[in-house]
């Protein structure tokens, strides 16, 4: 099959056949005739843009899939995450095998270390991803195997001298320790987001090897990964040349929850991004690594395309320094759904008003890009963009209720160009990309809903890549 001929569909500003070759709309019209080989979509409604996510993590998405899940829907006490391993521990059969766990959750499934996870897991090693990606506890058999008790980086926690099983920010080290998982799924991690009618994605790794964006590359050459991947890399990645099919978006800085950079350091990365021509995505999801980065932006200069991710907490003083500045904030309104009920638990109350702010940004004049962080949020951003016009969590709590915006613009998040997050939304037009969002209901009624029930077809590089 070459080319698609989508029938009779609204695109907001025309209404009739769309046809699309290589990856291109080629022709607009009432009636086209059908070429030769074409693929024929009849029954839409209307289309959109195909959905950029602004931020999210394909490797890990792909390792989420095959890893024992800890999360909300199957952890809600120590007891049911005791039982969740040991059933894993039992279903995975040979003693020596790994177990890979995702999502934990202190506050529901308990404070964790090596001693705690011997006691529900002991002949196996176990290692458990804190739902945040930031942290991994080992049992005491994972800890034998990948010489935790010897010479180690830091972010491996001791108490007198002792590993705890906890290892904070050191996946690199932790990765060339643990046997390597077969193949990450990507095509099927890239079907998923078909299914959403997503057609392109920023991942969002701050890889320092570029041999793991090579395995990223691989996939887009295969087509295994159907979408657009825009590509950030870390800070020594900076002047690396972008492999074969991805494109490469801003350098990810990280502003550490744990150890803060200093500003002159934050400020230096800035330079030298910018001066290899690359704008930066500095990752805050504190209050006070706002303020680090504002500060640093503020001595190093913005450079167009520079953005803030998470923005978790942003005071009204912050709101207008990265307005003056002109940076735009990539923001993951799933996680109020998602994390809402704790962060109403856990957070500061001096911070809930300020959490993953939208509509005053908006007001203020800073861009806002919308994106799910999956795996670390849901990865639907149907349910990215519900949030951010309700602000509802979970149990219907609401935070930050004026910080709701209006359903266009809630969509309008997915819709930025993917090297300008929070720019104006893209458009379906004669000689545009032929990446489409293929809707069986009107516009209204997607806006009305925002659900990815209504992507009856996902087109991506002038491809159909999801059928509903
Ligand atoms: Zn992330």
């Amino acid at each position: 099959m070459s080319g698609v001929l989508v029938r009779n569909v609204d695109w907001g500003s025309g209404r009739g056949d769309l046809r699309c070759s290589a990856d291109r709309i080629t022709e607009v019209g009432s009636d086209l005739g059908q070429l030769p080989g074409e693929e024929e979509l009849t029954g839409a409604v209307a289309v959109l843009p195909g959905l950029h996510d602004h931020h999210l993590h394909l490797m890990a998405m792909a390792a989420h899939r095959a890893s024992v899940d800890l999360g909300p829907e199957r952890v809600a006490s120590p007891g049911d995450l005791a039982r969740v391993l040991d059933g894993a521990a039992t279903s995975v059969g040979t003693t020596g095998l790994w177990i890979r766990a995702v999502g934990y959750d202190a506050t529901t499934g308990g404070e964790l270390d090596r001693w705690t996870l011997d006691l529900m897991v002991r002949d196996r090693p176990v290692r458990v991803q804190h739902r945040s990606g930031h942290l991994w506890v080992l049992n005491s058999r994972a800890c034998a195997l990948v010489g935790l008790d010897g010479d180690v980086p830091t972010g491996v926690e001791r108490v007198d001298g002792v590993a705890t099983g906890r290892i904070v920010d050191a996946d690199d080290w932790l990765a060339l320790r643990v046997p390597r998982q077969g193949p990450p799924d990507l095509a099927a991690v890239s079907r998923r987001l078909a299914s959403f009618g997503v057609t392109g994605v920023t991942d969002c790794t701050p890889v320092h090897d570029a041999a793991d964006l090579e395995v990223l590359a691989a996939a887009v050459g295969s087509g295994a990964v159907v979408q657009r991947v825009m590509v950030t890399g870390s800070i020594g990645l900076a002047g690396a040349d972008s492999p074969h099919g991805l494109e490469l978006g801003p350098v990810k800085l990280m502003v550490g929850d744990l150890a803060y950079p200093s500003v002159d350091g934050l400020a230096a990365a800035m330079d030298e991004a910018h001066g290899h021509g690359r704008s930066v995505a500095v990752h805050c999801a504190s209050r006070i690594a706002a303020v680090l980065a504002i500060t640093a932006w503020e001595h190093a200069g913005p450079r167009p395309g520079d953005r803030m991710e998470h923005g978790a907490v942003l005071p009204l003083d912050l709101v207008a320094r990265l307005a003056r500045l002109g940076i735009a904030v990539v923001t993951q309104p799933g996680f109020l759904y998602e994390r809402g009920d704790r962060y109403l638990v856990e957070v500061e109350p001096d911070d809930v008003p300020h959490l993953y702010r939208c509509a005053t940004l908006e007001a203020a004049g800073v861009g806002v890009g919308g994106s799910t962080d999956a795996p670390f949020g849901p990865d639907d951003p149907w349910l990215a963009m519900r949030s951010a016009v309700s602000r509802r969590t979970r149990t219907g709590a609401r935070i930050g209720p004026d910080e709701g915006v209006d359903r266009p613009r809630a969509l309008g998040l997915f819709l930025s160009a993917p090297a300008a997050p929070g720019g104006p939304p893209r458009t379906v037009t004669d000689g545009g990309p032929a990446d489409l969002v293929v809707l069986d209901c009107t516009v209204a009624q997607a806006l009305e809903d925002f659900d990815g029930r209504h992507v009856m077809a996902t087109v991506a590089r002038g491809r159909v890549v999801h059928r509903g």
